[in-house]
C-alpha cells in the first residue's frame, strides 16, 4: 500500500517530512533537532518525520543520527558512502520521505524553524503547492561571495528564463503532487533551484532575514560555488552555445567591416588589412560552426535528461 495512505489510515493528522542535508553537521545538528523538534510541536493537524541524510560526513554526524533514530520514532537516516553533494543528499531525502508535505532544511538553522507553522497553513488552507522561504538579505555573510551570488543569478535569470532569483533557495514546504514530480526528474547533474522552477506549481514566497550558522562552518568554496553555478546554467540553458554563434556572426560583421574600410581608406584590400579581414571572417566562420554543433549536442544532453515533457497539477472528468 502507498507509504502516505498507510500513515493516514492510523492517524488523522497530515505528516510533514523534514528532509535535512548533513555534511559534518556535529556541531550543528543537536541544536537543529532541538529547534525543529520545538516548532513542529506549535503546528496543530500535523505531525512529522525527519529524514536526516549523511552526505560522507567525516565527523561524529553518523553516530548523532544514530542516536536520534534510537531515541525518536520520527528519525530516520541515511547515510552515503561518500561525499555525494547536496543535490543527491535532497534527492536521496525525498525519495524516501512518505510525508503529506515536504520541506528541506539545512541543518545549520539557517532556514528559521519557525517559518514551519506559516509554510504549513500556506500549503494547507491556501490555493498554493508550496511555500518558500525568500532570503531578503544576506548579512553577516562574507562581501565577496555575496557579490559574486547575486551576479550569478542575474546571469542565470537572463539565460535560463527561468525564476531562479537570487534569495530563492530550497528552505520549502511543497505537496505531495509537487514532491513526486521532482522525483520524475532523475537526472544526474541536478540543480534544484532550476528543477523546482521547472516543475512549476502556485509558489507563495514568505520573507525571511538571513541568520548566521547556528555552529560549524559553511561547506561551499568558492571553487565548488563556481562549479555549481556551471552546472545550474548549463542543466537548464544552451545560451552559451548561442553565445559563440552571436560571436562568430561579430565577427564576419568586423571582417566585412573591416574590408571596407581597407577599400575606402587604405590602398585597398591586400597586405596586413587583407590579413587581418581573412583572420576575422575564419575565425567567425569557425564560431558559427562550433555554436551550431554546440546547439545540437545540447539538444541530445537535454534529451538524455529524459524530463517529462508535461506535468499534470489536477485532473477532472476522466
Ligand atoms: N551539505 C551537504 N553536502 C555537501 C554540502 C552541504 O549535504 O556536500 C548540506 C550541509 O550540511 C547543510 C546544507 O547542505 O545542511 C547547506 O550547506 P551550507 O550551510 O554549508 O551552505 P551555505 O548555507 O553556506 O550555502
Ligand atoms: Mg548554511
Amino acid at each position: 500500500m502507498d507509504k502516505t495512505l498507510e500513515f493516514k489510515k492510523h492517524t488523522q493528522q497530515d505528516k510533514i517530512s523534514i528532509i535535512v542535508p548533513c555534511f559534518n553537521e556535529e556541531k550543528a545538528l543537536p541544536k537543529f533537532y532541538r529547534a525543529v523538534s520545538e516548532a513542529v510541536a506549535q503546528i496543530d493537524g500535523a505531525e512529522c518525520e525527519f529524514i536526516f541524510v549523511d552526505d560522507g560526513s567525516s565527523d561524529r554526524t553518523p553516530e548523532i543520527l544514530q542516536e536520534f533514530s534510537s531515541a525518536d520514532s520520527r528519525c530516520r537516516y541515511l547515510s552515503f558512502s561518500r561525499n555525494f553533494g547536496k543535490e543527491a543528499a535532497m534527492y536521496a531525502g525525498l525519495e524516501n520521505a512518505s510525508g503529506d508535505f515536504c520541506v528541506f532544511m539545512d541543518a545549520d538553522l539557517q532556514h528559521p524553524p519557525a517559518l514551519l507553522k506559516e509554510m504549513y497553513r500556506v500549503v494547507k488552507t491556501q490555493k498554493y503547492d508550496c511555500c518558500a522561504g525568500l532570503r531578503i538579505d544576506r548579512s553577516g555573510e562574507n562581501h565577496l561571495r555575496n557579490a559574486l551570488s547575486h551576479t550569478f543569478y542575474k546571469i542565470i535569470g537572463k539565460l535560463c528564463r527561468l525564476d531562479m532569483g537570487d534569495g530563492k533557495g530550497d528552505f520549502r514546504m511543497m505537496s505531495r503532487a509537487m514532491a513526486d514530480s521532482i522525483l520524475e526528474l532523475k537526472e544526474y547533474n541536478r540543480y534544484m533551484k532550476g528543477i523546482f522552477s521547472f516543475v512549476g506549481f502556485d509558489t507563495k514566497w514568505i520573507p525571511f532575514h538571513n541568520v548566521e550558522r547556528a555552529a560549524g562552518e559553511t561547506k561551499w568554496s568558492f571553487r565548488s560555488l563556481f562549479r555549481y553555478a556551471v552546472d545550474g546554467i548549463l542543466s537548464f540553458s544552451s545560451a552559451p552555445a548561442t553565445m559563440a554563434g552571436s560571436a562568430g556572426i561579430l565577427l564576419i560583421i568586423a571582417a566585412v567591416l573591416a574590408g571596407i574600410c581597407a577599400v575606402l581608406f587604405c590602398d585597398g584590400l591586400t597586405g596586413i588589412p587583407l590579413l587581418v579581414c581573412l583572420i576575422l571572417l575564419l575565425n567567425g566562420i569557425q564560431m558559427v560552426f562550433i555554436s551550431i554543433i554546440g546547439q545540437y549536442v545540447s539538444k541530445d544532453y537535454m534529451e538524455s535528461k529524459r524530463r517529462p515533457i508535461y506535468i499534470v497539477k489536477k485532473k477532472g472528468g476522466f
